[in-house]
C-alpha cells in the first residue's frame, strides 16, 4: 500500500494511458462554477479540445450547450463525456457503459434479474445501459419515493425492461431469482464499515454482487458477499472502463486497460 497521489483519478489514468499509447495528448483537471459553464464551453471550441469529462454539478447543465447526444446520455438526461466531431460537440455517458463492461468480466448482462440499490446519478446510468444492454429485469431499491419512482418509470416506459420500485423500509431481502445486485448508492464511501441496508442472509452462492464505490474499493458489502459465496465486482473496474471507453471516444486508440488499473490504484494508493 502506498501513498494516494493527489489530483483527479480519471487525469491519472489518462496521461498514464496516453503516455502508454505514444499519444502526445493531455487531460486537465479544470474547476468551473456553474455560471461559467456556457463560456466554459465557448472556450472548449475555440481551443479546439477533443472533448472533455464533465462532473457534478455540470453533468445535466451541459446538455443544452451541446450539439447532439448519444441515446444512452438522453436517456440518463446526463453528460458525463463529450466529444468534438469536426465542430460538433456530441454529449456521451460512459458511466454506465463502465459498469456493464466491468460486469462482462464476470457475467453477461443478457437476461439477468438485477436488483439496483439506488437512484441517483449512478443508478441511472448503470440502470439505463443495463437495459440498453438487455437485462431482463431491474428492481430499484431506493430510500426515498422522489427519485426511485422517476427511475423505475424511466426503465419501464423508455428503455423497455421490466421495471418497478421498492422503497427500502428496514433490511431488503434479495429475491431468489436475482443474477445481480448492485450497490449504486454513496453507502461506503471513505467508510469500509458502513453497511447497505440489505439482509445478509439472503446473499448466495451464484450471485454476483456489485459496489460502485471506489475508494475504498473492498466494502462492507463485498466482503459479506464473499463470506457468502458470491462472485464480486469492485468499483475500480467502473472508473477504470469508463476512462478506457471515453480514452477510444476520444482518440479512436485502445487504451491499456491494465496500466490505467494500475494507474488508478497507485493513485489511490492501495
Ligand atoms: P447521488 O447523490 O446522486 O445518489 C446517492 C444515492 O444513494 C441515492 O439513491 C440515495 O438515496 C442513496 N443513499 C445515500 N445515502 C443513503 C443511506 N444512508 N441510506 C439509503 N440510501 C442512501 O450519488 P451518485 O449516484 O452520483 O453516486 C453514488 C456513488 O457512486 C458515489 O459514492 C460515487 O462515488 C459512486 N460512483 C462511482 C463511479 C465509479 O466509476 N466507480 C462512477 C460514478 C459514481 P435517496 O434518493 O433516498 O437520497
Amino acid at each position: 500500500m502506498g501513498q494516494p497521489v493527489a489530483g483527479n483519478p480519471t487525469q491519472y489514468m489518462m496521461e498514464k494511458a496516453f503516455a502508454k499509447a505514444g499519444l502526445d495528448w493531455r487531460y486537465l483537471t479544470l474547476e468551473v462554477a456553474p455560471e461559467g459553464l456556457e463560456d466554459a464551453i465557448r472556450g472548449m471550441r475555440a481551443m479546439g479540445f477533443k472533448g472533455g469529462n464533465f462532473t457534478i454539478p455540470h453533468k445535466v447543465a451541459v446538455i443544452p450547450l451541446l450539439d447532439e447526444l448519444s441515446e444512452a446520455a438522453r436517456l440518463m438526461g446526463a453528460v458525463n463525456c463529450v466529444n468534438r466531431v469536426d465542430d460538433r460537440l456530441i454529449g456521451e455517458n460512459t458511466d454506465g457503459k463502465g459498469f456493464v463492461e466491468s460486469l462482462r468480466g464476470v457475467a453477461e448482462p443478457e437476461g439477468k434479474k438485477v436488483v439496483l440499490l439506488g437512484a441517483g446519478g449512478a443508478a441511472r446510468a448503470i440502470g439505463v445501459e443495463l437495459g440498453l444492454s438487455g437485462a431482463a429485469d431491474i428492481t430499484v431499491v431506493n430510500r426515498s419515493a422522489e427519485r426511485g419512482e422517476p427511475l423505475a418509470r424511466l426503465l419501464s416506459d423508455e428503455v423497455k425492461v421490466a421495471s418497478r420500485l421498492v422503497v427500502l423500509e428496514g433490511d431488503y431481502a434479495i429475491p431468489e431469482d436475482t443474477d445481480v445486485l448492485i450497490n449504486a448508492t454513496s453507502i461506503g464511501l471513505g467508510d469500509a464499515a458502513a453497511r447497505v441496508p440489505i439482509d445478509v442472509n439472503s446473499l448466495r452462492e451464484g450471485l454476483v454482487v456489485a459496489d460502485v464505490i471506489f475508494n475504498p474499493p473492498q466494502t462492507r458489502l463485498l466482503r459479506d458477499a464473499q463470506e457468502h459465496g458470491c462472485t464480486t465486482l469492485d468499483g475500480l473496474g467502473m472508473l477504470v472502463n469508463q476512462a478506457v471507453i471515453g480514452f477510444k471516444i476520444w482518440t479512436n486508440v485502445d487504451a491499456d486497460a491494465g496500466v490505467m488499473r494500475e494507474a488508478l490504484e497507485e493513485f489511490l494508493g492501495i
